[in-house]
């Protein structure tokens, strides 16, 4: 846990989050901007900041992807398709430093990775 991280209070329930899947490792809620028609934000309950810190543990990897299949097996989006997003630093717009995967779908996506 981080003392500061928006998405640890989260965790720890200080700030409410629309919670739609969780297991021992693992908790997803609702985007409170939405990008897609559903967008939800799979994170560890261990803290990291970036996806490369959290590589240094390929079980939390592991932990994520597994949450992520096991979700979208039991919802309509593994059927229909989805896209798994991490934003890492600056260029990439991170604005939330407690590594995070974006999962997006409901409908047919844009292009992505543009120049804006
Ligand atoms: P990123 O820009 O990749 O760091 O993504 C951070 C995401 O967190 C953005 O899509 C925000 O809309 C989302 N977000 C920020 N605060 C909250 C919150 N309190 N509850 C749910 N999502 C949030
Ligand atoms: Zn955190």
């Amino acid at each position: 846990m981080s003392v500061n991280c928006l998405f640890c209070k989260i965790l720890k329930n200080e700030i409410s989050s629309q919670k739609v899947f969780e297991n021992e490792k693992v908790f997803a809620f609702y985007d409170i901007h939405p990008q897609a028609q559903t967008h939800i934000l799979f994170i560890h309950r261990n803290h990291t900041k970036d996806i490369n810190e959290m590589s240094s543990d390929a079980q939390s990897i592991a932990d994520i992807f597994q949450a992520i299949a096991q979700f979208t097996a039991e919802s309509d989006l593994a059927q229909n398709g989805f896209r798994v997003v991490t934003n890492s630093g600056a260029h990439a717009g991170q604005t939330v430093f407690h590594t995070h995967f974006h999962l997006l779908g409901g409908g047919p996506l844009g292009q992505f990775g543009q120049r804006s």
